[in-house]
Formats: structure tokens, C-alpha cells, sequence
């Protein structure tokens, strides 16, 4: 049986002014806040931990774990923070969601806090969307009106105040310990872990750091229940999510199914790879996993069996190329986005992002060497295991996957001397 949509996040994208607060208590929005905060706190953390929601940021960590790593009240702050810096190339989920229906988000942030004893939590944005920025500065001043947010929420003796930060727009702070250091007023750069945020997070507090769309998973969990949640997706890898077709594809866009739906399935409900053509190579969770092709279109998207793919589920932001596409320019396209965003703090993603995108520049060029290849996976390989962050391993994944996919693509060009599909991206990248 084909697997169909279940639009729960999304559900209301489509109604008038669904951004509003009166929009979303017309759906029933905040029904699960009352609900959540007649019952105690660690009830909440275990549905959560029950219902196996996985972190929607990418690394797909339990989200009730998470919270239950925190360690018990001293009698200090406690801080939650939601990491809406959403910047991957191909990752575009956070940001409809946020500009679609901010409530929800919201609704999560006070279930949230009040399921781990948090009395100020902070949402970090991205800083140039300030579309966004101002959505989501309107909606907390509306939930503040309504009694959804502030002191005594809903007269349940819980305090909550919702900071939303805008960064300044660097895809490192999208990393959690960077995002945490920018926060506090400081360059943005990956602190080491363990100890991780649960236990000396903002302010060396103990800190929940959750994505946007797990921390708008929350309210229809409490809503529905444990099981209404687990009947979608898989054993491990339960409920939906976002997944976001980009690229080469009829109809672009958003696609909430349940996780464990494959490639296949999606193209046929978005018309399939543009113009009738052929797949050619996409990426399962952004630009920092491994290049799947139509090898991979019947592949379930869920985290075990992209895993055992070779690949992580990530962000599933699905980016589909045909076969029109460069593969060696796309792949210099994301370098040169590694190369940019590196933040410099070690050694092997400084210097190897930087050698990836000049080397990777000249084969694209035609000016490359048969040699070039072999710098090309060493550099690689001293990124790789090596880096002090995700970053690194990240900007070598679609390269040494596209040499083991592509590889005479990229030797037409050294031979060549020049770009099969494209002569004048010579001078684009000289
Ligand atoms: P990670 O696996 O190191 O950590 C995941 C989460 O679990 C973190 O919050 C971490 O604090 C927590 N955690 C892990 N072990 C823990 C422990 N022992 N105790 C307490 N907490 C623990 O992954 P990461 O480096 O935070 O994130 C990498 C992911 O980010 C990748 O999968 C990638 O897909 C994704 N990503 C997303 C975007 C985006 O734009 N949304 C951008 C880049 C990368
Ligand atoms: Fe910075 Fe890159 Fe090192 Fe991460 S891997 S700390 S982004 S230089």
C-alpha cells in the first residue's frame, strides 16, 4: 500500500492568515498546554521519551532522553533553547514552519519548558530572515496577551518568558555549543563536549538545545498520545516529519510523511523529476550527507535504513538533480559553502575546506589534473574523524561520494579540459 501524506504540522498552511493566534486556537491550538500543565512534569518527559520522537534537527537523538539528561534542580536557571538557525544548503523546513504557524512553536516552547523546569527559553535565528524574525516576534507578543506565555501561564503558577535572538548569520551557529556561545554575546564557535548543553548549556547552566520542528512536534504528542504518534513511521523511528523536495522536481516543496516513506513514493506525489527526465544523483538530508542516485529512490527514509544506506537521515532535505545537472559543479558549489562557513577554529576543516574548493574549482574549470583526484580524497580524509565539529565531515561527504559515483564525470573534465554539460563554467571558476 503506497504511503500517504500525514499533514499534522502542516496541516493549516493553507488557511487564511494561519500565521494567527485566533487561526491556531481554531484548530485547537493550546488545548495541549492546559492539558500538559494539569499533569506533572516528568509525565511529560516520559510521553516524550515514549512516543520516540527523535530530534528533527538532523542527528535524530531522542528528544525525551534529552531532557531527561538535565540534572535535578539546584534552585538555579534552567534554559531552553530552540535552534531555528536553520542553514544548510537544501534545509528549508524550519523556516515555513515558522512562517506558517509560529503558535505551534510556541505551544511546544511552554509545553517544553514546563516539562524541564525552564522559566526563560530562547529561540536562535537565523538573522537574515528577517521575515521571520518579525513573524515570530508578533506571535510571542500575541501568546503574551493571551496568557500563553508570561507569569502565571493560564493561571498555573508557571512562569514562562520567551527571548527570540536573532544571529548574524553564520552556519556554524546552527551547531549547538556555537549557537550557545553566540547567544552569550560571543563569536560563534563550537565548544568542546562532553560536557554537553544538558549539563552546562547557556550561561554554563543545565540546557535543552531541540530544533524547531521537534519542539512543534510536542503539542500534537500530548494532544494525541503515545500511541496515536507511534502508529506512524517506524518501530524506531516513529511519527512524521517534514521532508523538503528541492531541485530538479515538478513540484517543490514541503511533504510531511511518515518517516520510513521513500524517494520513489514522494516523486510520485510531486510529479516526478521535472520535464519527464532522469534522476541522476540527490542528497537524503542536505548538503553534508552522501550523494544517493536512483539506486537509492526505494530506500525507506527513516534513520536505521538511511544509515545502513550509508548515509545520515539528516535534515531530509531532499535535493533531486537530473540529468542535466554537473555533478562536479554542484559539489563545487557546496565546497565553496564549507570553505565560506568554516568557522577556523581547527586545523583540518580550516585549511581542508579551503584546498577542496580551490582544487574542486580548477577540475570544474578544466584545468584540473588526474592528481587532483588523489589530493581531492586525501584532503578528505584528513577532514574526516578529524575535526573539531560536524562541519568538517560534513563538507567532504558529497565529494568523496561523488568521485565513487561520478568518477568519469570528473575525469571528462580533466581530459576534456573543460565542463562537459557547461564550456562557460570555465569562466565562472578560473
Ligand atoms: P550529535 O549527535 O553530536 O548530538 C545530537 C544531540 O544529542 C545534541 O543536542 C547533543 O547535545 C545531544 N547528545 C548527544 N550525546 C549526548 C550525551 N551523551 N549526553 C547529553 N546529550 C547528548 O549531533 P550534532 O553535532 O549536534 O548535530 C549534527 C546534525 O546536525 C547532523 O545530523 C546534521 O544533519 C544536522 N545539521 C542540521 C542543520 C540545519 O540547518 N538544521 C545544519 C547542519 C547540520
Ligand atoms: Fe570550525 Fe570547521 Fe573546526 Fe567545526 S570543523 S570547529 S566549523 S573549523
Amino acid at each position: 500500500m503506497a504511503t500517504t501524506l500525514t499533514p499534522v504540522l502542516s496541516r493549516t498552511w493553507d488557511v487564511n492568515r494561519s500565521w494567527g493566534l485566533d487561526a491556531y486556537e481554531r484548530d485547537g491550538g493550546y488545548d495541549a498546554l492546559r492539558k500538559a500543565l494539569t499533569l506533572p512534569a516528568a509525565d511529560l518527559v516520559t510521553m516524550v521519551k515514549d512516543a520516540g520522537l527523535r530530534g528533527r534537527g538532523g542527528a535524530g537523538f531522542p528528544t525525551g532522553l534529552k531532557w531527561s539528561f538535565l540534572p535535578a534542580p539546584d534552585g538555579g536557571p534552567r534554559y531552553l533553547v530552540v535552534n531555528a538557525d536553520e542553514s544548510e544548503p537544501g534545509t528549508c523546513k524550519d523556516i515555513p514552519l515558522m512562517m506558517a504557524n509560529p503558535q505551534v512553536l510556541l505551544e511546544g516552547v511552554a509545553i517544553t519548558s514546563y516539562a524541564i523546569g525552564c522559566n526563560h527559553a530562547f529561540i536562535y535565528l537565523r538573522g537574515e530572515v528577517l521575515h521571520v524574525y518579525r513573524r515570530l516576534l508578533r506571535a510571542v507578543e500575541e501568546a503574551y496577551a493571551k496568557g500563553y506565555l508570561g507569569k502565571d501561564v493560564l493561571g498555573s503558577g508557571f512562569d514562562l518568558d520567551v527571548t527570540v535572538h536573532a544571529g548574524a548569520g553564520a552556519y556554524i551557529c546552527g551547531e549547538e555549543t556555537a549557537l550557545l556561545d553566540s547567544l552569550e554575546g560571543r563569536r560563534g564557535q563550537p565548544r568542546l563536549k562532553p560536557p554537553f548543553p544538558a549539563v552546562a548549556g547557556l550561561y554554563a547552566r543545565p540546557t535543552v538545545v531541540n530544533n524547531v520542528e521537534s519542539v512543534a512536534s510536542v503539542p500534537s504528542i500530548v494532544a494525541n498520545g503515545v500511541d496515536w504518534f507511534r502508529s506512524m513511521g517506524t518501530e524506531k523511528s516513529a511519527g512524521y516529519g517534514l521532508f523538503s523536495l528541492s531541485g530538479h522536481v515538478t513540484r517543490p516543496g514541503q511533504y510531511e510523511a511518515p518517516l520510513g516513506i521513500t524517494l520513489r513514493e514522494l516523486l510520485d506525489m510531486a510529479g516526478g523529476v521535472r520535464n519527464g527526465n532522469r534522476l541522476k544523483f540527490w542528497t537524503p538530508g542536505g548538503s553534508s550527507t552522501p550523494l544517493f542516485t536512483d539506486e537509492h529512490l526505494d530506500v525507506p527514509l527513516d534513520y536505521e535504513s538511511v544509515g545502513a544506506a550509508g548515509s545520515m537521515l539528516g535534515t531530509r532535505a531532499l535535493q533531486i538533480f537530473d540529468e542535466t545537472t554537473c555533478v562536479v559543479r554542484a559539489i563545487t558549489r557546496w565546497a565553496e559553502f564549507y570553505a565560506h562557513e568554516s568557522c577556523g577554529k581547527c586545523t583540518p576543516c580550516r585549511e581542508g575546506t579551503y584546498w577542496l574548493k580551490q582544487v574542486l574549482g580548477r577540475i570544474e574549470a578544466g584545468h584540473g589534473t588526474q592528481e587532483d583526484l588523489s589530493v581531492l580524497l586525501d584532503v578528505c580524509d584528513n577532514i574526516l574523524g578529524r575535526s573539531f565539529c560536524a562541519l568538517g565531515d560534513g563538507a567532504t561527504s558529497t565529494i568523496t561520494s561523488g568521485i565513487a559515483l561520478f568518477r568519469d564525470e570528473f575525469e571528462a573534465h580533466i581530459t576534456g579540459g573543460r565542463c562537459p554539460f557547461d564550456p562557460a563554467a570555465s569562466a565562472l571558476f578560473d
